[in-house]
């Protein structure tokens, strides 16, 4: 090789290094645990981030079934973000172990606990995990008051500055942006919600509990007979006794449920059921954080007329 063909091949190979290592000075890959915090993270971090979820809104994020694919998702990431509070104890422990991923182990900047700035609520105060209990720290679905959405969004633009320094304004841009649209619709929702203050209702599990909190609604009785074990037909007559002593005519449920139970009580009682997404992407239709509340609060607006 003379000297004009081997600078010509070196620049060639250092040409194709540098196509080949782009990906690493590219947009920050983040892996979140649901499709909420998945939008989230996309509002804040726009092109700079690369979002991919591990499970879909349509899915109970309680009981998961790990894959492989998952693992690889993972193995890739720079930054993992989940619920926390056992949401995803059944599996992600386990992904996280087998990801073979440094940046993503606990106690690393590419490791985020978003319920770190959440105050739970329904701590339990006996734990009894030979009943199924999957809420042993409280309650894990706090995305659902719009208002912990905040919080989170914060979360995770700090954690984002912290692992790209560069882009600090971008994220604190996006945020403050994110920030501005969720307050003013709060807003919106609180109003058109007001209705429906003191309404009661029967819920299959405890999903909707920060949701109810914000607007004023009241679970009266739980199809499941604890959080994570099915009703058994006793428990369902003694649900069928409350529904009908408070008059209570709306079942609400998230739509991967088992319906059968609903069916049976609002046969039982002349109610009805409300069949809702509890999650970013649980319907076709809901594909932002904002989109998922206006979903729902249009759907339960219905029900004051
Ligand atoms: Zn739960």
């Amino acid at each position: 090789m003379d000297n004009k063909m081997r600078t010509f091949f070196l620049m060639a190979v250092s040409v194709l290094c540098f196509f080949y290592s782009a990906p690493a000075f590219a947009a920050l890959r983040v892996v979140t645990t649901t499709e909420d915090l998945a939008a989230l993270t996309k509002e804040i971090g726009g092109d700079e981030v690369r979002v991919k979820t591990l499970t879909r809104g349509y899915q109970d994020a309680h009981h998961i079934a790990a894959k492989p694919s998952y693992m690889l998702r993972l193995n890739r990431a720079d930054l993992l973000i989940y619920q926390g509070m056992e949401l995803e104890v059944g599996w992600l422990p386990l992904l996280i172990q087998g990801a073979r991923n440094p940046n993503v182990m606990v106690g690393q900047p590419g490791h985020l606990n978003a319920s770190a700035v959440i105050e739970p609520i329904e701590i339990p105060q006996m734990l009894d995990r030979s009943m199924g209990d999957i809420h042993p720290f409280g309650n894990p679905h706090y995305l659902l008051d719009p208002v912990n959405g905040i919080h989170v969004a914060r979360l995770i633009k700090d954690r984002l500055t912290q692992l790209v320094p560069d882009k600090k304004n971008f994220f604190q841009k996006g945020f403050e942006e994110f920030a501005q649209r969720l307050n003013a619709k709060i807003l919106d929702w609180g109003r058109r919600m007001e209705l429906l203050n003191g309404l009661k209702v029967t819920a299959y599990h405890r999903s909707w509990s920060y949701l109810f909190r914000r607007f004023g609604i009241q679970y009266i009785a739980l199809i499941e007979l604890v959080p994570g074990i099915p009703p058994t037909p006793k428990h369902l007559a003694r649900v069928v006794h409350a529904m009908k002593t408070e008059k209570a005519k709306l079942i609400i449920q998230a739509n991967y449920y088992e319906s059968r139970s609903a069916k049976f009580l609002a046969e039982k009682t002349g109610g009805h059921i409300l069949s809702l997404p509890v999650s970013v992407g649980g319907v076709d239709e809901v594909k932002t954080y904002i989109g998922l509340f206006d979903y729902i609060v249009s759907h339960l607006e219905r029900e004051s007329k």
